[in-house]
């Protein structure tokens, strides 16, 4: 458990173990002494001075040194981070907090932990805690196992939160998406007792209208297409993209940023039972479009399918989709990178020009409309596989934009979000939250 607060008390007046930040080298040599001049490419390091245990860093890039003093700090139980070397602190602190930040509530010996981070001026320490715990919120959500989160406690905990802020909650249960028609949503619950549920956040603060709509798979099996054992791990993190909209909805609240949000999450589970969905199943989709079933492991696309054309009646300005929609995108990019499609040039901008403040790397792909035949099907307007087996993310793009509004920007974020035992060097083994900052900044700029 980390908590994270601001303070204007200089570090030396204070307990715990200090962080120095240099940027440059002689400036680090000086402070660590001579007996470590033969090796300073090391990029942090724990020292002993005036008898004070101090992490001292000599790093150029505040995001991916922050990323290392999280690590020194990840068995500390009080840690004061020095905020000052650079002019914002924004990079520096998410990146302390993302690698520092642990899930061991199911642990018998869970460790209180705190960073405090320094400034004089704690407004500037405002916005990036703020992120931070938005970040940490949608982390925790998508690491919780699936036994404990599932389409009904989802819900649960999102009210739970809300109570204080001014967002108004609306949940349509299966008997409601029966009668309104997202069968294809109801389609990938079946097989589970738990059934779906489609969640509406809404939040009135401005002009501009948002909509957000998150993948809420709590667990995914495959249903019947069911996955191999090394592929169903991570699974309960498939519903990262529903705990990042919420998230960015909740703190755009608590940051009263002046935009108006409409967020749909759809939350199933997708299992196996004599009810579940199957291959070759056509369902008429809320849209009125037929969508073939080609494979009940591409479910993600059809629950999403069915809340963008729910979506539609808000006429939101702009609608932006997060989803853990497929593995084809971490074999185009990594761990690191998501890939981002837009409708419009200039919201594909302002999503990069956003991403190089919160340090969460996006790069645009093409929707590239002549691959739209590979997802046509003799009996039914669409197939939800692809005919062909390459460009596995742009089709997930091209069969989820038959159903998006026409301002849409989508984020495919298997590999950001899913990002664990130690897939990356900015992140602690766990599921990330990726994309909660991001939309944050976002929304600050749309608004
Ligand atoms: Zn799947």
């Amino acid at each position: 458990m980390l908590t994270i607060s601001a303070t204007d008390i200089p570090p030396e007046r204070l307990e715990g173990v200090k962080v120095k930040i240099f940027t440059s080298k002689d400036e680090f040599i000086d402070f660590i002494g001579p007996i470590w001049k033969e090796d300073v490419d090391e990029e942090c390091e724990l020292v002993r001075k005036n008898g004070e245990t101090v992490v001292a860093c000599f790093c150029k890039d505040p995001f991916y040194c922050g990323a290392e003093i999280g690590k020194k700090l990840s068995s500390v139980s009080l840690g004061v981070v020095d905020t000052t070397t650079y002019e914002d602190p924004y990079k520096l602190v998410v990146g302390v907090v993302l690698t520092a930040w642990t899930f061991d509530k199911y642990k018998s010996n869970r460790m209180e932990k705190k960073i405090l981070f320094y400034n004089p001026n704690k407004d500037k320490l405002k916005k990036p805690i703020e992120h931070a715990k938005a970040q940490m919120f949608a982390r925790e959500l998508a690491t919780e196992p699936p036994n404990i989160i599932n389409p009904k406690t989802f819900v649960d905990r999102i009210f739970e939160s809300i109570k204080e802020l001014p967002i108004e909650a609306e949940v349509l249960e299966k008997d409601d998406l029966e009668r309104e028609g997202l069968n294809l949503l109801l389609s990938v619950g079946k097989g589970s007792d738990i059934p779906p549920r489609l969640l509406i956040l809404r939040y009135n603060n401005g002009k501009q209208k948002i909509g957000l709509i998150g993948k809420g798979v709590t667990f995914d099996a495959g249903g019947y297409c069911i996955k191999p054992a090394e592929y169903m791990r991570g699974m309960h993190a498939d519903m990262s993209g529903a705990a990042v909209v919420a998230s960015a909805t909740l703190w755009a609240a608590k940051l009263n940023i002046p935009i108006s949000i409409n967020t749909y999450i759809p939350l199933a589970e997708n299992l196996i039972s004599g009810r579940a969905y199957k291959v070759e199943d056509i369902v008429r989709s809320y849209s009125g479009k037929s969508v073939h079933i080609g494979n009940t492991d591409a479910e993600g696309r059809l629950i999403l399918a069915d809340a963008l054309a729910y979506s539609k009646k808000d006429m939101n300005n702009l609608t932006v989709t997060l989803a853990t929609l497929t593995g084809a995108q971490i074999v185009a990019l990594g761990y690191d990178i998501a890939a981002l499609y837009a409708t419009k040039d200039e919201d594909a901008n302002l999503f990069e020009e956003a991403s190089r403040y919160t340090n969460e790397i996006v790069w645009r792909m093409p929707l590239y409309e002549r691959y739209r035949k590979y997802l046509k099907h003799p009996s039914a307007d669409i197939n939800n596989i692809s005919k062909i087996r390459q460009a596995g993310s742009i089709m997930g793009a091209l069969f989820l934009k038959e159903f998006a509004p026409e301002r849409w920007v989508y984020l495919d974020i298997a590999g950001p979000a899913l990002a664990f035992e130690g897939n990356v060097d900015w992140a602690s083994e766990y599921p990330t939250g990726w994309g909660t900052r991001l939309l944050l900044e976002v929304m600050e700029r749309m608004g």
